[in-house]
């Protein structure tokens, strides 16, 4: 590696790197300051977009944003002031530089400007540049990790560093050389004591990609199961939760063990604990099966039309009841809900108004089938139908007389009849007071109004009808 230790060699160095990186494009040293500039800035983004780099992403993209907003007059300037900090991560981008792979050290110990870094002298150290002034003399200090940790922060407690250093080797190195006296493995067996750790706030996940989180790690309070799901497990002395803790006793990865099997069936574990934590439980004479649940029992706490259950891993997922516990099987009842209960709460959408509720089932109306309660209250009214019973229906299908609702096919059954009144507009009417003339219902004002063209012009009907308005 080259020492860059002055901006002249700097400029000649990142014509090297631009020509390296942007074949088609070669700096000559006849270009101007503003070409010169956009080659910087150009590297900038490009060591930003690089995966490899995602470590240092966010500052190389700061320092690439900077340079972007620099006004042209101060161009040369702002190169001369950052000149070496280009030039290091220049190096990253170039390979000169073995990266930190992400995640390997956690984001609160990336100081700006150290550019942590492996040792290209010593794959075993880092190296870093804790000054400006080592950093434009071209001089990187190399030092073991944990020292470069106790000296850069001074809160740190040694074992502190010590579980910082032994994740960092996982990710960085996939190595095994973590000192696993700093871990300890427990066990939790009772219903208290498995609830305990299952209702830790702590990002448990399966993947080792460190993504996604496990559905049962949260409180009790997060389930609609009226206690925690995982209690459950607390039933069967051979079922137990296998996790392991640092020295703060922080949990850091927990299994799921059929002790007579001396088996567990999948590791949840903090982003970049996996190997650790299933090298401690290989130690421990327990082995993966996915299979090991199978005919462990499981307490049967009954609720709603199910009963509390967790989500469970493996191959067998799956419960019959037996008593007063279930049996963990391939038959019966599938365990595969987050809710905490057996089945899931069904969800249905509103036959009214077409919305997806979490009611669970809302309201049952005569021919709508189900609707959500708000519509029940608003769109639907207890009208009388044919058989003189009181049903739900849209209030668009019923009439209101004499302050009650009748559906509109049950008028007649209701003692109402639909007539004309004197000016020829519809309205309803109790039959009885109506004119019951020769089968037929009159508003009585409208067969008054109308009465020789509904009568005739007969003397005696006349007379009788006109004894029927009481006139
Ligand atoms: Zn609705």
């Amino acid at each position: 590696m080259k020492k860059v230790d002055t901006y002249e060699k700097f400029v000649d160095y990142m014509k090297d790197v631009y020509s390296q990186k942007f074949n088609d494009y070669k700096l000559t040293h006849s270009e101007s300051v503003i070409d010169f500039f956009n080659a910087c800035y150009n590297c900038m983004i490009l060591a930003s977009n690089d995966e490899s780099l995602a470590y240092y992403s966010y500052h190389i993209y700061q320092l690439a944003m900077d340079l972007r907003d620099v006004e042209a007059d101060n161009k040369e300037s702002f190169l001369k002031e950052y000149w070496s900090l280009i030039r290091e991560y220049a190096r990253l981008l170039t390979g000169e530089y073995e990266p930190l792979v992400k995640g390997a050290l956690p984001d609160e110990y990336n100081v700006f400007g150290h550019i942590v870094h492996i040792s290209t002298r010593n794959p075993k150290l880092i190296a870093y540049t804790p000054t400006l002034e080592k950093r434009e003399e071209d001089i990187q200090v190399q030092a073991k990790l944990g020292k470069y940790l106790g000296k850069t922060f001074a809160d740190l407690k040694p074992h502190n560093i010590g579980s910082i250093v032994d994740r960092f080797n996982l990710l960085q190195f996939g190595d095994d050389g973590a000192d696993l006296s700093n871990y300890k493995l427990k066990f939790a067996k009772t219903a208290d004591e498995i609830e305990e750790i299952y209702s830790l706030d702590i990002n448990l996940t399966a993947y080792e990609n460190g993504e996604g989180r496990s559905c049962m790690q949260y409180d009790a309070s997060y389930f609609e199961s009226p206690v925690h799901p995982c209690r459950v497990y607390g039933y069967d002395d051979s079922l137990v939760l296998a996790y392991i803790v640092n020295q703060d006793n922080d949990v850091l990865g927990r299994a799921i063990v059929n002790l007579k099997r001396k088996e567990f069936v999948r590791t949840y574990f903090l982003y970049g604990y996996k190997d650790l934590f299933e090298r401690i439980l290989y130690n421990n004479g327990l082995q993966y099966n996915p299979s090991c649940l199978d005919g462990l029992h499981l307490d049967y706490i009954e609720y709603g039309n199910g009963f509390v259950a967790p989500y469970l891993d493996g191959h067998y997922t799956h419960a019959y009841v037996d008593g007063d516990h279930l049996v963990i099987n391939n038959d019966g009842f599938a365990l595969d809900q987050t809710n905490g209960l057996s089945f899931e709460v069904s969800t249905f959408s509103c036959n009214c108004c077409g919305d997806e509720s979490d009611e669970d089932s809302g309201v049952l109306t005569e021919n709508d089938g189900y609707v959500c309660s708000y519509c029940a209250e608003n769109e639907y009214v207890w009208a009388y139908d044919q058989w003189k019973q009181e049903v739900l229906i849209n209030v668009d299908e019923a009439v209101i007389v004499d302050n009650i609702y009748i559906a509109n096919d049950a008028l007649d059954e209701n003692g109402y009849v639909e007539v004309r009144d004197e000016n020829g507009m519809y309205e309803i009417l109790a039959k009885e007071d109506c004119i019951y003339y020769e089968g037929e219902y009159y508003h009585p004002e409208y067969f008054e109004y109308n009465l020789e063209s509904i009568v005739g012009e007969d003397e005696d009907d006349l007379k009788e009808a006109k004894e029927l308005i009481g006139a």
